[in-house]
């Protein structure tokens, strides 16, 4: 075993590709945070978008922050497997990274709302879909006012969120499984069971790997 509890055979594993959507302020970003942490071999698609950076966020790592012009340009020669429009901003996944990732054998996020999430259903034939929902519209209030300063603008931002949560939430059938996000400690307990579970599948096992070693 190694250190974080990934045995060698797992390592032996071809990557995966886990598509999170959740409306905002439900927890995504802390819950995916909290498992690429405390779980070995697990990362970002980092996406691309014409949304100025946050206080906080660094090129390349959070986002590749671009033009409207350059994202564009980049969707009509078919750079992105999926993008869309959220909140007024664009994003898009970029086919290269994304392929890129799970050739070297990573388990690859993608933090990506529910028509992108749509649309990579319709390309890939692989994937794992997992909504993340909050406990109720009250706390998704409470936690999306918690996270900012309530200037009036703001406080109108907060009321589209909500508005677009109740249709969000109304495509969590499409996905394979649902989080809770209600107490923080259990939802990231079952976040880390479903990649677990997911990593133990018999389809992700490297086939020339059994061949050569337990076959051989
Ligand atoms: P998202 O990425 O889905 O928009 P965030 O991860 O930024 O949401 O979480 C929104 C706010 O709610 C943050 O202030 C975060 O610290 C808080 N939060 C996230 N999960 C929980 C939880 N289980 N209990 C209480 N607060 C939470
Ligand atoms: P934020 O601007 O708050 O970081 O993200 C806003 C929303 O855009 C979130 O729901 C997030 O999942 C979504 N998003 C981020 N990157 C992508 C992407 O590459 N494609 C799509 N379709 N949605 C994205």
């Amino acid at each position: 075993m190694t250190e974080r509890g990934v045995s060698t055979v797992q390592k032996k594993n071809k990557g995966g590709i886990f598509i999170i959507s959740a409306p905002s302020g439900a927890g995504k970003s802390t819950l995916c945070s909290h498992l690429m942490e405390s779980t070995e071999n697990v990362l970002p698609s980092v996406s691309y978008t014409t949304r100025p950076p946050r206080q906080g966020e660094i090129n390349d790592v959070h986002y590749t922050f671009i033009s409207e012009k350059k994202f564009r340009e980049m969707a009509a020669k078919g750079a992105f497997v999926e993008w869309a429009q959220v909140h007024g901003n664009l994003y898009g996944t970029s086919g290269r990274r994304l392929k890129s990732l799970v050739r070297a054998g990573a388990d690859v996020l993608l933090d990506i709302d529910v028509q992108g999430a749509a649309q990579i259903r319709k390309s890939l034939d692989s994937g794992v879909y997992i909504f993340i929902m909050p406990p109720s519209l009250s706390v998704l209030r409470s936690r999306l006012e918690k996270r900012m300063s309530n200037t009036k603008e703001q406080l109108a931002d907060i009321e589209r969120r909500l508005a677009r949560a109740r249709d969000e939430m109304k495509h969590y059938k499409q996905y394979d499984y649902v989080i809770v996000n209600d107490a923080l400690k259990s939802a990231q307990q079952q976040f880390k069971a479903i990649i677990t579970a997911e990593r133990l599948r018999s389809g992700r096992l490297d086939s020339h790997w059994i061949r050569n070693t337990l076959f051989a």
